[in-house]
């Protein structure tokens, strides 16, 4: 029988997609490499027996606020938002920290009086704003007519630029240290065009959203979106690594959510994503602790996400370092810790941690103790208190999901126009040169992160192609 739609791939946004043409009335069968669904956004107990830890993806700003994710019944398939008190603290070794709060004000406030004002006048024209934003920003930008093209506008013509010329805005260390911590999710230099409007996007979804994580573990983002497909009537089949497509059932539709690479050598699309650039790598160790992190900073022992920098100069260089193939030597951390909302993930009193920094490409060092050293900075005492870690680098988390091509974790470099233009410049990012046959991984806009947008859109571009079809 033939298939309406082939999914390959059963990451947040592969199951999204699926789930999405399920919606629509189609019959669709999923394929996963790996024998759980999740790609990055699953639980194991990496370390010890009781210690949940997600391996990838923690911590949901673009997840609780994603206009896909929204539109699901997912609650009534398990997942459910904890909501940290602090959504991100950014310490200094004095034992103060600049906030990111779940207002507009308490981030203000940590910042001192006078970027306090700045702040305010940075953030106030979009807060109250987020649906029509991430509606705008989600998508293809150079596609279709903003919901709000005010803001749109606004929104990009203060972000476009790199977030060292917005940190120029701002005078004290605090202020310019959040905003490079925020700017280092893109995982590039912070003098790369775009990356002040990663910084914005991560601030407003805090204030809008918050930063949560989910009950259990990020598996139940995974497993709600398996849930609902299962109720649609989708099928998946674990444990599957496709390499042909002849190897796949006769389908309408093919979309995968695997790297532009992999898809090329698959499809037989020959030299479609040659230019196609992966980026930097992240060292990353998850803890087994028995107790939490001690951080000397208040805040810090509140909040679900720490960024452990310092300040801009620190992070700059720390991410120079990556994107230039050097290694590691004061790395900038992004760090989660979930058990501060929700015990479930641990035996009584132990909490779960995990911590990465950013190294080159393919990097084949071990940067445990640059990582540990950084973290004892504004933490001491906590290397007594690791009961055991798991440390993947780059070669791990290739080995882990095809798509962390030489372990970058974004699929895909966020360098020159490839930032936004992802996976080439395409009026349907989505379609490949072979009709029937889509893209939705995390490669195409909008990017990384677990929302299921990308497969969002993929499965609208997939739902007009089979319209055309049906009418010819
Ligand atoms: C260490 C780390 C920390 C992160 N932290 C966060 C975070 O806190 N918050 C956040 O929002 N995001 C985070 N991310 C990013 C997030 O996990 C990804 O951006 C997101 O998972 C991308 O979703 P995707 O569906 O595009 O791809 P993936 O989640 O990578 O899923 C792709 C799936 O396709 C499968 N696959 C690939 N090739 C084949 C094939 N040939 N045949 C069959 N199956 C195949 C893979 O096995 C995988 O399951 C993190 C990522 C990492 C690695």
């Amino acid at each position: 029988m033939v298939a309406d739609a082939v999914v390959v791939g059963a990451g947040p946004n592969g199951l999204t997609a699926a789930v999405e043409l399920a919606r629509a009335g189609l019959s669709v069968q999923v394929y996963e490499a790996a024998d759980t669904v999740g790609g990055g956004a699953r639980t194991e107990e990496l370390t010890l027996p009781g210690f949940r830890h997600d391996p990838c993806s923690a911590v949901h700003p673009f997840g609780i606020g994603s206009p896909a994710f929204q539109a699901l019944p997912l609650g009534r398939h398990g997942l459910e938002w904890l909501q940290p008190q602090v959504p991100m603290a950014h310490p200094f070794p004095d034992g103060t920290a600049a906030v990111l709060g779940r207002t507009v004000g308490e981030t203000a406030a940590s910042l001192g009086p006078r970027d306090a004002v700045t702040y305010r006048k940075l953030m106030a024209p979009y807060v109250g704003h987020w649906d029509s934003i991430a509606a705008d920003f989600f998508r293809p930008q150079w596609a279709g007519i903003p919901r709000d093209p005010y803001r749109f506008l606004r929104f990009g013509l203060t972000g476009t630029p790199p977030a060292a010329l917005l940190a120029l805005r701002f005078r004290g260390a605090k202020a310019r240290g959040m905003l490079a911590g925020l700017a280092g999710h893109a995982i590039s230099r912070l003098s790369q065009p775009f990356t002040g409007a990663m910084a914005m996007m991560f601030a407003l979804a805090a204030h809008e959203r918050g930063w949560p994580v989910a009950r259990g573990g990020s598996q139940a983002i995974s497993d709600a979106l398996a849930g609902h497909l299962a109720e649609l009537g989708g099928e998946i089949r674990t444990g599957v690594t496709v390499r042909k497509l002849d190897e796949l059932p006769p389908a309408r539709a093919y979309v995968f959510d695997t790297s532009p690479t992999a898809l090329a050598r698959i499809a037989a699309l020959g030299d479609a994503y040659r230019g196609y650039r992966y980026g930097p790598s992240v060292f990353k160790i998850d803890y087994a602790l028995d107790g939490p992190v001690p951080w000397t900073a208040e805040a810090a022992r509140r909040a679900g996400t720490i960024h452990v920098g310092p300040t801009y100069t620190e992070i700059g260089d720390a991410l120079n370092r990556a994107v230039t193939g050097r290694p590691p030597h004061t790395p900038f951390l992004i760090t989660s810790q979930p058990t501060v909302v929700d015990p479930s993930r641990a035996p009584e009193g132990k909490h779960v941690f995990w911590a990465y920094g950013h190294v080159p490409h393919d990097w084949h060092g071990d940067a445990t103790d640059a990582v540990e050293r950084q973290i004892e900075r504004f933490a001491p005492g906590f290397r007594d208190l690791v009961l055991a870690r798991a440390v993947t680098g780059p070669a791990g988390l290739a080995a882990r999901n095809a798509n962390y091509v030489g372990g970058d974790v974004a699929c895909g470099a966020f360098a020159g126009l490839q930032a936004v233009l992802r996976p080439r410049l395409a009026a349907v990012p989505y379609a490949t040169r072979r009709p029937g046959v889509f893209l939705c991984s995390s490669a195409t806009p909008p990017g990384p992160g677990v929302h299921g947008m990308s497969g969002h859109n993929a499965a609208l571009a997939v739902l007009r192609h089979l319209r055309r079809s049906a009418r010819r």
